[in-house]
């Protein structure tokens, strides 16, 4: 039986000793694990008035600061809190000029360690140059020849990452295409997030394919005709001012994802139903319930995975409308990975130190930044 994400696969007593659902796991379809340090970090040199601003002054400087030592423990308190949420399986983009190598195992490592399944790739650029972008794509190229020297656990995949196209040459398009292609992986990309990214789908119409992940898609005309899953981030395209993406005007399969901001997927779905809403009185909570399942077919192995809630009717009309409902228990692939509310494969009080600790390095070196 496929159990969808609002498909009670059972009702009961949980370990916590209170009436309870549970699921299978849920899966965030867009995350950037760096950015879990971001969070209390100093304010930027000059006030950013516009998407391209949000990106030069805050993004851009920080995942310069980063290394791979904040790089494992951003994502370990990521995964952690994803955990905490229910959500078994992340799908992460990650940039980090100044630490490319290795980056991507150093990722997957912290989110296997923690229990959390997890397909990252390496956001390539020409910011820092043609010589950067390529070297991106050699971080990409690194990670998916290990994944498939491993055995394969169904705990860790790969795509091919790219920014976006207002920041790549044609030429690295194509490359990042082919790479893809040639590993036998979808690519994932930022797609018409704000108005500098405008043309986008021109650039890349006739690279895309069915297994590519469209992020945002928020200035994509209607009849934009790229292939691919549109990732819908309702709190990141408020939080940049970048307007509604709309997406049931698109004919693409439409997924749910943070942009960095956590993996609380229920809390997502709560905000990507208010904002559809919001633009339409006739908008039901079923349509963004039905984005979380799109999320289930990126990562299937979740169905192997289970969530037990606080709350015994995990359906779109009561969670749409349900202040707080916790998680009891996860388990991973059968096995324990949350009891009680708390991680059983880690040390989570640790994890919380450790990463306040490389946050700390981390709002420093942005300081002395110029
Ligand atoms: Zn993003």
């Amino acid at each position: 039986m496929v159990m969808g994400v609002g498909t009670v696969v059972g009702v009961g007593v949980g370990s916590g000793g209170v009436v309870s659902a549970t699921t299978t796991g849920l899966v965030c379809g867009h995350h950037h694990l760096y950015s879990a340090l971001a969070r209390g970090m100093p304010p930027p040199p000059s006030e950013p008035t516009s998407f391209l601003g949000i990106l030069e002054n805050v993004w851009w400087r920080l995942d310069q600061a980063l290394d791979l030592e904040m790089i494992e423990w951003s994502a370990k308190l990521g995964a952690l809190e994803a955990l905490e949420a229910g959500c078994t399986a992340i799908i992460d983009h990650h940039e980090s000029p100044r630490a490319i190598s290795g980056s991507l195992s150093v990722i997957a490592d912290a989110c296997n360690e923690v229990g959390v399944r997890i397909n990252t790739c390496y956001g390539i650029t020409d910011r820092h140059g043609s010589a950067g972008a390529l070297r991106g794509l050699a971080e990409n190229d690194r990670y998916l020849r290990e994944l498939s020297e491993r055995d394969d656990d169904g705990m860790r995949r790969g795509m091919v990452g790219v920014h976006a196209a207002f920041t790549c040459t044609d030429t690295h398009l194509v490359d990042a295409a082919e790479l893809a292609e040639a590993h036998g992986v979808g690519v994932h990309i930022h797609v018409a997030e704000g108005p500098d990214d405008i043309g986008v789908a021109d650039r890349i119409s006739d690279l895309t394919r069915d297994d590519w992940l469209l992020i945002h898609g928020v200035h994509l005309p209607d009849d934009h005709g790229l292939h691919g899953t549109i990732i819908h981030n309702p709190r990141s395209n408020m939080n940049n001012s970048v307007g509604y993406a709309d997406p049931i005007r698109f004919t693409n399969p439409i997924g749910l994802g943070t942009d960095g901001i956590g993996a609380d997927m229920l809390a997502e779905f709560q905000l990507a139903y208010v904002a559809h809403r919001a633009a339409d009185i006739g908008a039901s909570p079923d349509t963004a319930w039905s984005w979380l399942d799109t999320n289930r077919t990126l990562f299937p192995e979740v169905e192997r995975d289970t969530v037990t809630w606080s709350y015994d009717t995990i359906e779109p009309w009561h969670v749409a409308f349900t202040p707080t409902i916790n998680v009891i228990d996860v388990d991973v692939d059968g096995e324990s990975a949350v009891r009680n509310g708390v991680a059983t494969r880690v040390d989570a009080d640790e994890i919380r130190a450790k990463a306040t600790e490389q946050a700390a390095r981390l709002h420093s070196a942005l300081e002395e930044m110029p």
